[in-house]
């Protein structure tokens, strides 16, 4: 039996609605009328499968470039897509020059060493500039010699990253936007990109030629206020019933007791825990929705579990193997925020490996 058949008895599921996540691109990229759309799909599409998801978008829309954070995605989207353009983030480094080149894969060069191993090669590269967030990219000393020195570098991107782009009103949006502008001026054959999710949505000023959203690509929202119109949350998570029991008034359920019955009731265990991205419950805020009806968490995550309290009657239908909805379209990502503090780039990235994945076009 292959490990695919043994995972069609998967306990929890993870349902990808691809056509959302083409409507999503779609609704990005018309947020620009010049640029065009890239889709950052590291950290395996957010959770999500960038081995589906990339190729989905690849193949019904106009997306033909794609960033990852290390090279090992890079090379795997490389055989996924072997035409597509594919750059790294994290930079070049000197054991890793000739799989770049081997497989047609574009660096970004985050520092002057970076662009010495690059040297001579005539394959593209991007260039990435820091622009105040003081993670990645050349600092500005570097960035003043890189543009006063002659290189024969073969740029194709030059690039920088916001620190706050969904907070519009930020200051250091427009100071971050200046600084790229002047970048960019001097650098103009290659292609300018400074939009994450959250800058797509700061208005014409800040596109240039390419927009490099991730987190809005799958539906969630990196802290804009509201979710922008015609981004949908493009997945489901649901968890089966392991076990329901009666317990007596009294009892406590799960790990330090955090939770004791007040009256006889019906305690329900599904299966996700913390390997799956569940990873807060205890402070009692945390529901899913089974039987049509919202069932608030109770206890602490149990590794890999947890139990919930179907007590009341609207819940007497339901029954062990079922299926609970821990994120989807009655449990969303705002939801879950806002009863957890976990922001939605940890509650998407922490999805984890051990669900049945099931992909809808
Ligand atoms: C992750 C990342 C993005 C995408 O950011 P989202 O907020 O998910 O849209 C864009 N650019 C860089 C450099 C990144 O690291």
């Amino acid at each position: 039996m292959s490990i695919d058949q043994v995972l069609g008895n998967a306990s929890a599921e993870l349902h990808v609605d691809l056509a959302a996540i083409i409507n999503n691109y779609e609704t990005l990229k018309s947020q620009s009328d010049s640029a065009t759309c890239a889709a950052v799909v590291k950290a395996d599409a957010y959770g999500l499968g960038a081995n589906k998801v990339a190729p989905a978008l690849y193949h019904n829309t106009d997306c033909d470039t794609f960033f990852v954070a290390g090279l090992v995605e890079g090379v795997t989207l490389r055989n996924i897509l072997p035409d597509a353009k594919i750059y790294v983030f994290n930079g070049l480094f000197a054991d890793q020059v000739d799989t770049y080149l081997d497989h047609n894969i574009t660096p970004i060069l985050n520092d002057p060493s970076q662009v010495a191993l690059w040297y001579g090669k005539k394959a593209p590269c991007g260039v990435h500039f820091d622009t105040g967030i003081n993670r990645l990219g050349f600092t500005e000393s570097q960035t003043e010699e890189f543009l006063n020195t002659p290189n024969d570098l073969n740029i194709d991107l030059v690039m920088s990253h916001f620190i706050q782009s969904e907070i519009a009103r930020h200051p250091s949006n427009e100071m971050q936007l200046d600084k790229f502008e002047r970048v960019r001026y001097q650098l103009p054959n290659a292609k300018g990109s400074l939009c994450n999710s959250g800058g797509v949505f700061l208005g014409r000023d800040y596109h240039f030629d390419l927009l490099r959203p991730g987190i809005m690509l799958y539906g969630g929202n990196p802290g804009l206020p509201v979710r922008p119109n015609g981004i949908k949350q493009a997945f489901e998570l649901r968890a089966k019933i392991l076990q329901i029991r009666e317990i007596e008034p009294g009892m406590a359920v799960g790990y330090n007791s955090l939770w004791t019955a007040a009256e006889k009731s019906r305690i329900a265990l599904l299966n996700v825990g913390y390997a799956d991205g569940t990873l807060k419950t205890s402070d009692r805020k945390a529901k899913v929705w089974v039987g049509g009806h919202m069932a608030d968490v109770i206890g602490k995550v149990s590794m890999d579990m947890i139990a919930i309290d179907i007590t009341d009657d609207k819940f007497n239908h339901v029954t062990v193997t079922d299926y609970a909805e821990i994120l989807g379209p009655n449990i969303t990502l705002e939801m879950v925020a806002e009863n957890s503090t976990l922001g939605h780039y940890e509650l998407m990235t922490g999805i984890g490996p051990r669900y049945k994945k099931y992909y809808k076009v």
